[in-house]
């Protein structure tokens, strides 16, 4: 609006038109750090020609609200540009909503959320701009280049056109019953899982034993993405085969960055660094749980360890995660997901189909419920034995080397608060754990669930997701294009 305006010396109606039918917002998350607001004094003094416009575009919105919801004083203040309520700021959400032609969420949960949630007023005064467009991954990247083995297995049964037309894959679905087949899937796991633990040893001095189910969470650390109860499943599993317990050989591995300035996320590494170094040195049990932290989580590391993948942690608090890219990832080269009804979850299920899937969690709608009967974690705690258990292990310091005080503020969180529900959901997920380890156990069910979920994640290819942006949001459509003039 402001080139526009000043340098193109265009009249307000026609330069909003060109402005407003250029602009899409897509939004990434829900969290409330990410909704921007600014405060208006800064915004003046750093950009004062953007605020002047930005107070006109206000005007204007705002008697277009009056007169499409008349008498409704509530609804104008929260649909304002400016919150008016303390220090008065610009929100940088509502001006991407009226600037735009098009908003729309990354999976359809999270687009059904925002339009529940923090845009529902726009959505009731405008329900034909917000659409969904599910993320997507690239099959390039993360299948052909991250995964030559695999690829060239899927490229053997359906033709070399997979990467560009990712629904090929369901010709995989004709050879899940296929013993030979069946068992090169397998090896070609295996090699992966030998790679990954080459590397790790190579690169970091960590031992990986191939040989036990990779049981992996590699993200962002996040308290919403609950690395912190895949810790508190490592610890009760640990304090199982203690007790004599059985279980299939696991490797848990973690990876991920923490914001710098994010102490609780900081200490969740730390965390996961005490419980790995108690766990990894009893000989009693290190030949059946390992835990192990890989550093420097980045895509071309990252590109390692999808591969070399059996099981995809995905345990966001249901309504968290907008979408996930990493739950496609996964799946695409065969690992089976653990996971909560989230982000882009909900679909990868309904394609892969439920019983390939292992699900656990309260859902976005109990989790509500949950919430407005007043949530106590502490009764929870208190009658579950797991639960107290691997909690009270933490807080007493046998993983800080005897400090009670360095995982205190985790254990205050969760038995207090507990924000993000992990003793809501702590006793689902170890059952479903169980269930994990049963199944592994049944190689043919397993490798036959594998490849069912590669067969069928065709939807989650980025050239899906970006053909649908082009055809309703950007409403562009493709050229040929001369590889000689390249
Ligand atoms: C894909 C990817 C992510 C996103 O992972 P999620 O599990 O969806 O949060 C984060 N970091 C790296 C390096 C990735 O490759």
């Amino acid at each position: 609006m402001r080139l526009l305006v000043d340098d193109h010396g265009m009249n307000w109606e026609p330069a909003w038109n060109i402005t407003t039918r250029t602009m899409g917002y897509t939004n990434h998350t829900l969290l409330p750090e990410a909704l921007e607001t600014w405060p208006l004094p800064l915004f003046r003094r750093l950009l004062p020609r953007h605020l002047e416009i930005i107070l006109e575009i206000n005007r204007r919105f705002l008697a277009a609200v009056q007169e499409h919801f008349p008498k409704d004083q509530d609804r104008v203040q929260r649909m304002s540009l400016i919150d008016e309520r303390g220090e008065k700021r610009v929100r940088m959400a509502n001006l991407a909503c009226v600037g735009s032609h098009a908003v729309n969420g990354v999976a359809q949960i999270h687009s059904d959320l925002l339009k529940q949630t923090v845009l529902r007023d726009f959505a009731e005064m405008e329900p034909d701009k917000f659409t969904n467009v599910t993320n997507g991954v690239s099959p390039r990247r993360f299948l052909l280049l991250a995964n030559p083995g695999l690829a060239a297995l899927i490229t053997e049964v359906v033709g070399d056109k997979w990467p560009e037309d990712l629904n090929r894959l369901r010709e995989l679905e004709t050879k899940c019953d296929d013993a030979d087949f069946c068992e090169r899937w397998r090896q070609v796991k295996r090699a992966n899982k030998r790679a990954l633990a080459a590397y790790a040893q190579h690169a970091h001095g960590i031992e990986l034993l191939p040989d036990t189910m990779f049981d992996v969470q590699v993200k962002r650390i996040h308290e919403y993405k609950r690395q912190h109860l895949n810790v508190l499943h490592a610890v009760a599993l640990y304090r199982h085969l203690k007790r004599g317990g059985d279980a299939p050989a696991r490797t848990i591995i973690f990876g991920g960055k923490a914001a710098p300035g994010y102490r609780t996320a900081k200490l969740i590494i730390k965390l996961i660094h005490g419980v790995a170094e108690v766990v990894n040195a009893d000989r009693e049990t290190n030949d059946r749980l390992r835990i192990a932290f890989l550093p420097d989580l980045n895509v071309k590391n990252a590109q390692r360890i999808y591969p070399a993948a059996d099981l995809s942690e995905q345990i966001s608090t249901a309504g968290m995660e907008a979408s996930g890219t990493g739950n496609m990832k996964f799946a695409m080269n065969g690992a089976l997901t653990i996971g909560t009804l989230d982000g882009a979850n909900v679909e990868i299920r309904e394609e892969v189909g439920a019983e390939n899937f292992f699900l656990f969690g309260l859902t976005v709608a109990e989790i509500q419920q949950r919430l407005a009967q007043g949530y106590r974690p502490w009764d929870i705690y208190q009658q579950n034995p797991e639960l107290r258990e691997a909690l009270g292990l933490i807080a007493a310091g046998d993983f800080s080397r005897g400090d009670p005080s360095l995982f205190a503020p985790i254990v205050r969180s969760l038995l207090e608060k507990d924000p993000f529900l992990l003793c809501a959901d702590f006793q689902s997920y170890l059952d479903c754990q169980a269930r994990v380890g049963q199944v592994y156990r049944k190689k043919k069910e397993w490798t036959r669930m594998s490849m069912l979920n590669t067969a069928r994640i065709g939807k989650f290819s980025s050239d899906r997701a970006i053909r649908e942006y082009c055809e309703h949001i950007w409403k562009v459509s493709p050229v040929k294009v001369s590889l000689r003039q390249l």
